[in-house]
């Protein structure tokens, strides 16, 4: 598809989650201590936490295996690498896989989001200024326009771009060729991909929750890091409140060691952590109130029917993306709650986890 070029300098990055769902990080009341979205309380421990390498890259092993495949193979070949795609929940690891993947490929990275690409001119302007095997990274490429979206196609294809010159009678249709390069696209809904964009992908990566001894290593490669004395029982603890995400584990860590040095000696034990998560209002599942809240909603205050995800998010008082992107994955997959045909219905686990008795037939 031809475009006129029209460029009027490029968002790289304006905002880390481009306008996206955010839970209550930024409510009223402060941070959400457990919304996995990115707050600015994730900066400091982003530059310094952040994996550079595969091998300080923990857990996800499948996903690292094959990965280091490609890269061998792409760097054998002298080649670029095939275009990726990550997906998952939030703060799981997609930005730090990439910027890994570029690392062990000995590239540059050019990082930029859907959202941040309004215009095929923005894109043009990206694309230009790439050089021969960089990796650019689009966060959020669900968010992506159609527009610019059907002038990637030919850029990830066959490495072109067509722009349009001039105006009217004049106008004109160059090609440009472009430097090779690898794209890594992030999304935390698939399905929301278009399916030119996901065929256009040699490989796809799902990443999945981590296991509490998976986030108990990141917890201790982090306080090492952080200088934080922790025995391996308060990692565990602090893993297992974490909801099988790392971005959380390391929030968690630094509230915690934050308690510790006021409220204890400075050293974090299994005890301490789960004494610190709890005045945080972080339960032993990893839920907070406002996870709590939504399994009352549904066992208490609608009696175990199912609920429309509208209703919901109208009775929690949120955004219905964010009920769904930030909120229910996690408790699905804690088998809290499922969504089913007719709405969103607690399980079993749920009157139990909140101390109820379910309604006969549950
Ligand atoms: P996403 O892009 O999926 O939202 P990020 O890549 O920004 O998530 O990861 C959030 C934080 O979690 C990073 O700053 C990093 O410190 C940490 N992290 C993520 N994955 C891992 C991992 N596998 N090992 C160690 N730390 C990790």
């Amino acid at each position: 598809m031809a475009f006129d070029l029209d460029i009027e300098g490029i968002g790289f990055l304006a905002e880390r989650d481009g306008g996206a769902p955010r839970g209550r990080a930024e409510g009223e009341g402060g941070p959400r201590a457990v919304s996995p979205t990115f707050t600015e309380d994730d900066l400091e421990l982003d530059f310094s936490l952040r994996p550079k390498r595969l091998d300080d890259y923990l857990g996800q092993s499948k996903v690292k295996e094959s990965l280091g495949i490609m890269i061998d193979a792409a760097r054998a070949r002298g080649d670029v690498a095939d275009h990726i795609l990550f997906s998952g929940p939030p703060g799981l690891g997609k930005t730090t896989l990439a910027t890994v993947v570029a690392n062990e490929l000995g590239a540059s990275i050019r990082t930029t989001s859907g959202p941040a690409i309004a215009r095929t001119g923005d894109l043009a302007a990206i694309l230009t200024n790439l050089e021969e095997g960089d990796v650019l990274f689009i966060d959020e490429i669900h968010r992506l326009n159609r527009m610019v979206e059907e002038v990637l196609y030919p850029a990830l294809e066959d490495f072109e771009l067509d722009i349009v010159v001039g105006k009217g009678p004049a106008a004109r249709s160059i090609r440009l060729d472009l430097p090779r390069f690898t794209l890594i696209g992030a999304t935390t809904r698939t399905g929301l991909l278009t399916g030119p964009l996901r065929d256009r992908f040699g490989v796809a990566f799902r990443l999945q929750y981590y296991t509490p001894e998976e986030l108990s290593l990141i917890v201790s490669r982090s306080a090492s890091i952080l200088n934080v004395a922790i025995d391996g029982e308060g990692a565990l603890e602090i893993a297992r409140r974490s909801r099988g995400t790392p971005r959380l584990a390391n929030r968690l860590l630094k509230r915690v060691r934050d308690w510790a040095q006021v409220r204890g000696d400075g050293s974090i034990t299994e005890d301490v952590a789960a004494e610190a998560l709890t005045f945080f209002e972080v339960d032993h599942l990893g839920l907070d109130a406002v996870d709590n809240r939504l399994l009352e909603v549904l066992c208490v205050q609608f009696a175990g029917r199912p609920v429309g995800l509208t209703t919901l998010a109208s009775a929690l008082a949120e955004d219905p993306d964010t009920v769904e992107d930030v909120y229910e994955p996690f408790l699905m997959q804690q088998g809290l709650m499922m969504r089913t045909p007719k709405g969103r219905q607690a399980t079993a686990g749920a009157w139990e986890h909140l101390g109820l008795v379910p309604p006969e037939g549950r």
